[in-house]
């Protein structure tokens, strides 16, 4: 169950150190001097990257992006899949001192512009084609209407210079320079782009490390998108303890769980869907585990069904599911401690974090008590320094500086976050709040669902109706709107509850970290009566 740690690597963790650093480039220059052998980096292809090479290959390319003529302080935005290149191209830029835009490959021109636009980038990398995406195409579309974008094809391959003919890593006020634009992944209308410095970044990747016990040699499996905010929190965090990343450019449960476990992966995680995934992958393949070495399987953003936990416990091995409740404006917000009780895995979303302070405020401004809910704002080390566009900070922090996430939810007596619903996430039938979650959670322990989404759709009579709408096991045998009025019923939840319309689809809309797109489902089941 746990790491194989090589000889090598067994020699170096009697001299190993966590590292602490001020700026994201002095922590790769610090982790390639502690540990220079140690393999940072691998991918599907077998590919990898030592410490030292990873220093190395990041200033060449450094060098090669500062003979095309970035600067530091200039804003560059990548679009590219989760490669070995990208991780490098991200070292290069912070060496340089750029401004990085990391943008979600999944995003169009639409999006794509928008945050080229709201940025002001000078430069943008993508892929010439990726999963037949032709990005090179629709980098030119929406540079035509931006003048002062430059666009730069880079199919796993990187300017090449040499490091000599580099200016000194600029100086940086760490807490307030802005290196950072993570754009939320897409479940509003227009993405909002989250400023981070290197301060807030390094800040998540401690809090992580510090909270889930992460030790020298661990191996994190990266599943979701490196140019989620998560992506360069789980980096920082290989830098500081010297853990190691698995990628693989695309997720596919049997594929990655193929590479983690050849790659002795002792973290994984990401996301409820990745979590469900694997289950998924487990019961294909009953007997033998498609995770050996996970020592249990790390995540958030989203809400996860609290049997997850014990699925993944149970049925895949380890110590199950440390989840946690962060977003792109404060990263890793509070997390489980996997060593923990199965009560607090289950039904809670863990404690602040290392450096954050969390509560929870009543509608007239006053801290809720323990177990009451609340809207969840939070301060601290890893909060953005503010939206990119200024006319949304007026709302997003209140006069004392606490982040407004927009999530219900409370603090128990021990201080354990419990998320109950987002504040757009109700459904308010006949004047009566319900939460989308709760009813979430039921669905998903019925032995005919895989997952399901609960929604509020415009009902004349009752304000909001309740519609589920499932993912079932078996297509040829779904979920019926008797079974399901005779599930909530044995269930003995109130009978509003209920919800009044079942939709049962293949496969729920998702964003690239796996969120369920509600908005998507409002408008589709709003249109349809
Ligand atoms: P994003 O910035 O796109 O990662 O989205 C962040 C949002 O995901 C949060 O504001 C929450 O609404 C949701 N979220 C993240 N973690 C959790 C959790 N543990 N439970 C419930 N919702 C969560």
């Amino acid at each position: 169950m746990f790491a194989t740690v090589t000889r090598s690597e067994g020699a170096l963790l009697s001299t190993h150190t966590s590292i602490d650093a001020d700026t994201v480039w002095e922590l790769v220059v610090a982790r390639a001097a502690q540990t220079p052998d140690f393999i940072l980096i691998t991918d599907e292809n077998d590919r990898t990257l030592t410490c030292a090479q990873y220093r190395h290959a990041a200033e060449r390319a450094a060098a090669g992006f500062y003979a095309e003529g970035v600067r530091p302080g200039d804003t560059v935005a990548w679009q590219l899949p989760t490669w070995i290149e990208t991780i490098v191209l991200l070292g290069a830029l912070a060496r340089l001192g750029v401004r990085q835009v990391p943008v979600l490959p999944v995003y169009r021109d639409r999006e794509l512009g928008f945050c080229l636009v709201q940025t002001g980038a000078s430069l943008l990398c993508v892929p010439a084609t990726w999963r037949g995406v032709d990005y090179a195409a629709m980098a030119a579309r929406v540079a035509e209407a931006l003048p002062g974008l430059e666009v730069r094809v880079c199919d796993r391959s990187l300017p090449d210079g040499d490091p000599a003919t580099l200016p000194a890593p600029p100086a940086a006020d760490t807490t307030r320079d802005v290196r950072w634009i993570y754009y939320t992944s897409g479940t509003t209308a227009d993405p909002k782009g989250a400023q981070h410095t290197d301060h807030s970044s390094i800040a998540a990747g401690k809090a992580f490390c510090v909270r889930q016990h992460v030790r020298f040699a661990d191996r994190f499996g990266m599943a979701f998108p490196f140019t989620h905010v998560g992506g360069l929190n789980n980096l920082l965090a290989g830098l500081r303890e010297g853990m190691g990343l698995v990628c693989v450019e695309a997720f596919d449960p049997a594929m990655s769980a193929a590479v983690f476990t050849k790659n002795h992966v002792t973290l994984v995680g990401g996301a409820p869907a990745f979590y469900l995934s694997f289950i998924e992958l487990q019961r294909k393949n009953p007997g033998v585990s498609v995770l050996p070495e996970v020592r249990f399987m790390s995540g958030g953003g989203a809400p996860m069904p609290p049997e997850m936990h014990l699925e993944v416990k149970r049925e895949i091995g380890g110590l199950g599911i440390g989840h946690g409740w962060g977003m792109t404006e404060s990263c890793i917000t509070a997390i489980n401690d996997p060593t923990d009780t199965d009560e607090h895995l289950m039904y809670t979303s863990g404690r602040a974090v290392l450096g954050m302070e969390i509560k929870a405020v009543l509608p007239d401004g006053s801290t809720a008590a323990a177990g009451v809910d609340g809207e969840m704002r939070v301060r601290g080390d890893s909060v953005m320094v503010g939206y990119l566009d200024p006319a949304l900070n007026a709302d997003a922090f209140d006069a004392d500086g606490w982040f407004r996430t927009g999530d219900i939810g409370h603090l128990d007596v021990d201080g354990y976050v419990v998320i109950t619903g987002r504040m757009k996430d109700i459904i308010i039938r006949k004047g009566e709040n319900i939460s989308a979650k709760e009813i979430e959670d039921l669905l998903y322990a019925h032995p005919k669902v895989i997952d399901a989404a609960v929604i509020g759709l415009p009902d004349r009579d009752r304000g909001e109706m309740v519609c589920a709408v499932v993912e079932c096991r078996d297509g040829n045998d779904p979920l019926t709107e008797a079974e399901l009025a005779q599930y909530c019923n044995d269930a003995q939840i109130m009978r509003q509850k209920i919800p009044e319309r079942l939709e049962v689809v293949d496969t729920l809309p998702r964003n690239a970290t796996g969120k369920i797109l509600k908005h998507e489902l409002r408008a589709r089941y709003s249109a349809r009566p």
